[in-house]
């Protein structure tokens, strides 16, 4: 197989159009059998269910090559799962998650020639995604639904090495308490575009959220969920009912506990614990871990050790063993690596 001519290192995080994605259709209470299609675009009603009252719900996972030249995804099925749940939370019809595993693998295998080459630090993005299709005015869920996957390629996260970033505590809530936060829905994005562009203008990287109902505890970012390392070499992670479950997260706790000997704490993490911390880092799909130097609370700054050249020492590790699991330089997990081919 013939890859795109691409220049893979300089991919930035954009769509850029590859040649088939999938497509499934919910109609009359069932999905269809579903099909590759070279067309980008969509047709739906005016009146569609995701365009008047939001309803829909996404995932996000990469494809890439490993060392021994294979083209894999990590632990898909609990993107399946998660979009499951995410569906059922919305009232939407679940796509069967065998089915998802098999949609992802048809996209990758079509589009096989946009998986950048091992070494080069850039993967195909896989975005599986479901919305309401039908008209709806009265608030009540859609009829019909479409289930897709599009994919495209993206640059390294970090070009020349993982440089620490500095984020805010935002004023503004991620989530409310019984609310949405632990599923993947578009809603708890649109809400937080204000605070991302504002906390930009201001010259921050990313949004520390709190609960919103105490304003004490730790929950996430926009986009990724919080790993802190204590200074006796803990790992400590925050668990809310209205946090996302990163898969990255589990994956990282595993490899702490399994890999690295260390002892992890999923808890409440209250804010003014933080600046004991010996290391922060954000962890998602895109980056893996993005460390985290600098906390900025409306006025006063929580510095970590770790400082603001380079990932602390244990996040370095986490980063290593799971990145190293990924590309097959170490042993992974059963069931963690799932081969497309
Ligand atoms: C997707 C997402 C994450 C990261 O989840 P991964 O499965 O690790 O990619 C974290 N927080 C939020 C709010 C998310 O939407």
């Amino acid at each position: 197989m013939e890859k795109k001519n691409i220049d893979w290192s300089n991919l930035g995080f954009g769509y850029i159009q590859t040649d088939l994605r999938y497509v499934s259709n919910y109609k009359n209470g069932a999905w269809d059998e579903g099909t590759l299609t070279s067309d980008s675009m969509i047709t739906i009603s005016e009146c569609a269910g995701v365009l008047q009252y939001a309803q829909t719900i996404f995932e996000g996972l990469k494809a890439y090559t490993t060392e021994d030249g294979h083209i894999v995804t990590f632990r898909p099925d609990l993107n399946a799962s998660r979009l499951a749940d995410s569906a059922k939370r919305l009232e939407m019809p679940v796509f069967p998650e065998d089915r998802f595993i098999e949609a992802v693998e048809k996209v990758v295998e079509a589009n096989a020639a946009y998986v950048p080459p091992f070494g080069s630090g850039a993967s195909l993005y896989l975005r599986p995604y479901m919305f309401g299709s039908s008209p709806v005015i009265g608030v009540k869920p859609a009829e019909e639904y479409q289930f897709r996957i599009f994919c495209t390629p993206v640059g390294p996260y970090f070009k020349g090495g993982a440089k620490p970033i500095t984020i805010r505590v935002s004023d503004f809530d991620r989530a409310a308490p019984n609310g949405t936060g632990h599923i993947k829905a578009g809603l708890n994005y649109a809400m937080s575009l204000h605070a991302i562009v504002s906390a930009h203008e201001e010259g921050f990287d990313e949004n520390m959220y709190l609960d919103p109902k105490t304003r004490t505890k730790v929950e996430e970012t926009g986009g990724a969920n919080f790993l802190f390392v204590t200074k006796d070499n803990k790992i400590v992670t925050p668990k809310s009912d209205s946090i996302l479950p990163s898969i990255t997260r589990r994956s990282l706790v595993y490899v702490a506990k399994e890999y690295l000997g260390l002892e992890v704490e999923e808890r409440e993490v209250l804010f003014d614990e933080v600046k004991d911390f010996a290391e922060c880092g954000l962890c998602g799909t895109a980056a893996v871990i993005s460390p985290v130097g600098k906390i900025y609370d409306h006025g006063k700054e929580i510095c970590f050790p770790s400082g603001m050249e380079k990932m602390g020492p244990t996040t370095q590790k986490l980063y290593e063993t799971l990145t190293g699991i990924q590309m097959g330089k170490i042993e992974a997990p059963e069931g963690w690596i799932k081969v497309i081919k």
